[in-house]
């Protein structure tokens, strides 16, 4: 689609620039990431809440993250910035999003850390759960993803697609990272409301995950797996 509308612009004799914008570039996850997600996905049908408790911790890192580079650099952050967690579901087009005043990603972060470099342990992590779902699985799966740490692909077990929009301080542009499981993912320049800088995470409910777009029960989640997190999470209600 997005080509087709690149090649409009150009004949409407739109400017490079803008046409630029349009450009969409496609990756592979790397063959471990893809393993993996399989696995997650899975493993964790029955325990699907944690994806919320993954975004939510990323969310929280990634605005430690700039707070850390604050004290070496101070115009990484503007003085008496609101560091936050927002949270809002969006029943019309069944959406989920997780953002935050994080540190962002970088398109290159974007690439590596969203699907090309596989985190240090997954070979081993895959190797171990491997002989253990041979052997009937159970609760040493259980354990092994508990230790492993689940992450970002869990957002898979409840989103059809999710698409990431970022904004880091070292790149002039925001990016649009966007994904529909094992198809790979997508990158292209983002043109919706500029961030300034941080993380928008947007999940595209599941048809058989739709009680996840229920507020009530995301607030039960996140006071739940919200103990640890020191910045405040605000929670938007779609008025109909
Ligand atoms: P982990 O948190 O254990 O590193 P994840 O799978 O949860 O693994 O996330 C992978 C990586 O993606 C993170 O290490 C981080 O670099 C990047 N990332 C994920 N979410 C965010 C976010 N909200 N802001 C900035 N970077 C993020
Ligand atoms: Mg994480």
């Amino acid at each position: 689609l997005s080509v087709a509308l690149l090649s409009t612009a150009l004949v409407c004799g739109v400017s490079p620039v803008r046409a630029d914008l349009g450009k969409v570039e496609t990756f592979q996850f790397q063959a471990e990431v893809t393993r993996l997600m399989d696995i997650l996905i899975h493993s964790l049908y029955s325990n699907r809440d944690v994806f919320l408790r993954e975004l939510i911790s990323n969310a929280n890192d990634a605005i430690d993250k700039i707070r850390f580079q604050a004290l070496t650099d101070s115009s990484a952050l503007v003085a008496g910035e609101d560091l936050h967690i927002k949270i809002k579901v969006d029943l019309s087009s069944r959406t989920i999003t997780v953002e935050d005043s994080g540190v962002g990603m970088t398109k290159q972060d974007m690439i590596n850390n969203l699907g090309t470099i596989a985190k240090s342990g997954t070979s081993a992590f895959l190797e171990q759960i491997s002989k253990d779902l041979e052997s009937g699985g159970g609760a040493d799966t259980a354990n092994l993803i508990g230790q492993f740490g689940v992450g970002f692909y869990s957002a898979f077990l409840v989103a059809d697609k999710i698409t990431v929009v970022s904004k880091n301080n070292n790149d002039p542009k925001q990016w649009r990272w966007s994904s529909k499981t094992n198809s790979g993912f997508t990158i292209k320049e983002d043109d919706s409301e500029p961030l300034g800088r941080g993380t928008k995470v947007i999940l595209e409910v599941k048809e058989d995950a739709a009680e996840y777009l229920d507020i009530g029960l995301l607030e039960e989640l996140i006071k739940r797996y919200s103990e640890f997190i020191v910045f405040p999470i605000y929670v938007y209600k779609e008025v109909p």
